[in-house]
Order: structure tokens, then sequence, then C-alpha cells
């Protein structure tokens, strides 16, 4: 699909919503894609980017950035405190702040630094043992608790479990969300933006849809 065709699949998502059109803010997943593929993208002017890993973003995005202006990173993937200050200085958001330990660390580094990344707070909507994310039942603690670390939450992110229909997770984060005074909603992706849209995502992340398959990650 090309990039114009995702944009206007997002805008009628949004108009078939009744939501204002052109809200919905486009994160293209640029994990693991040529470099080339990913210039192809920034060539058409669109500069939101999503990246999961803080190594292969620090590897990638400083050389675009001398390049193009206004570029703005979001990182997607878990984050370890040891990368916390890497990611603080590589990324304009953040989507996956998901424990008590991970919010010290960046309140403290914030302080030091003097800003922060946009911060989401990543939900295991679906109980997953293997996800990351706050349960949906710890999720009002944890946002206020990160709040009063005045951390600048954001919204909420999550990723559905592959099986089940994802328009039952996104209902469930942005209720979530709405009984918290959260805005911010960081949901959808290739094969479900559109969904996603409809039930008030702010930001979709969509990688193989804009770029095409990825080869397999490995590590
Ligand atoms: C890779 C990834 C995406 C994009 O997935 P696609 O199915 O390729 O659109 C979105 N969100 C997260 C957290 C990801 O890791």
């Amino acid at each position: 699909m090309s990039l114009q065709e995702i944009q206007d699949r997002i805008e009628a998502a949004e108009r078939k919503a009744g939501r204002t059109v052109g809200e919905t803010r486009l994160i293209a997943v640029s994990k693991v894609q040529p470099n080339a593929r990913v210039q192809a993208i920034l060539d058409q002017g669109h500069r939101i980017f999503g990246e999961n890993r803080v190594q292969e973003a620090a590897g990638k995005w400083p050389a675009f950035r001398e390049r193009y202006d206004n570029i703005a990173l979001h990182l997607i993937g878990p984050l370890q405190t040891n990368k916390a200050r890497q990611a603080m200085e590589l990324a304009e958001a953040i989507h996956t702040l998901d424990r008590p330990k991970l919010a010290k660390t960046i309140a403290r580094l914030a302080q030091e630094m003097g800003t922060c990344p946009e911060l989401f707070i990543q939900v295991n909507t679906g109980e997953e043992p293997q996800k990351a994310g706050v349960l949906p039942a710890d999720a009002d603690g944890f946002i206020k608790e990160a709040q009063a670390m005045d951390l600048p939450v954001r919204g909420l992110m999550c990723i559905p479990p592959v099986e089940e229909e994802p328009s039952l997770h996104f209902a469930l984060l942005a209720k979530i969300a709405a009984r918290n005074g959260l805005s911010g909603l960081s949901m959808g992706m290739s094969g479900d933006f559109e969904r996603a849209v409809a039930l008030g995502a702010t930001h979709v992340r969509v990688g193989s849809a804009i770029f095409g398959a990825r080869a397999p990650q490995t590590g």
C-alpha cells in the first residue's frame, strides 16, 4: 500500500467515526527496513517514524536527522532501564512505559536533562504473560504513580493478542484512558489501524503495510 493510500484510509475511518479529519498521527514503523525504503518515505514528506530497538534507532536516525528537518521518532519497543537515557536522547516519544522502576529512572533522567519525551503507558489488555505492559487492573494506579512523578503522560498504548478481535482491546484501552483523563491512544497496526481509528486512536503504528514485509528480527 502506498503512504497516500494509508493516509486516505485513516481519513476515511476518521470521517466515518465522526472524528476530526487529519487528527490521527500515522507513525511509520521503520524497524528492520532498509534505509532506501525509509528514505523513500522521508522523500514523500513523512516525518513521524517508529522504532522498537534503541540500538537500531541510534544507528539509523542521527544521519537521517542531518538531512531531513522535523523528524519525530517514537520508540515503540520494550525499554530496559539501562537504555533509558539513550532512548530519551533519541526519541520524541516513548510508547512503552510499563513499570515503576522505568518510571523512576525516566523521572530522574528528565530532571537531570531538563526535558522528557512524551510518554505512553503500555497496557497489557490481553493479560498475556509474555507481553509487556501493566495489567488493566493495575493501570489506574500506575498512571497516577507516573503522574505524581511529574512525567508527561500523553496516553496509553496496547498491542492486542494476535488471535483476538482487536476492537475489544482498543475499546478497553480507550475506556481506561477516558476514566483517567488521558487523551492519547497509541493503538492499531497494519492489520487493524482502521478499527483503531474508529475507536479513537490518536497514534496508529503502521509498518509492513507501508514498507512491505520485514526480514525476521534476530537477537
Ligand atoms: C512492529 C510493530 C508495529 C508495526 O507492525 P505492522 O504489523 O508491521 O504494522 C506496531 N507496533 C509495535 C509495538 C511494533 O513492534
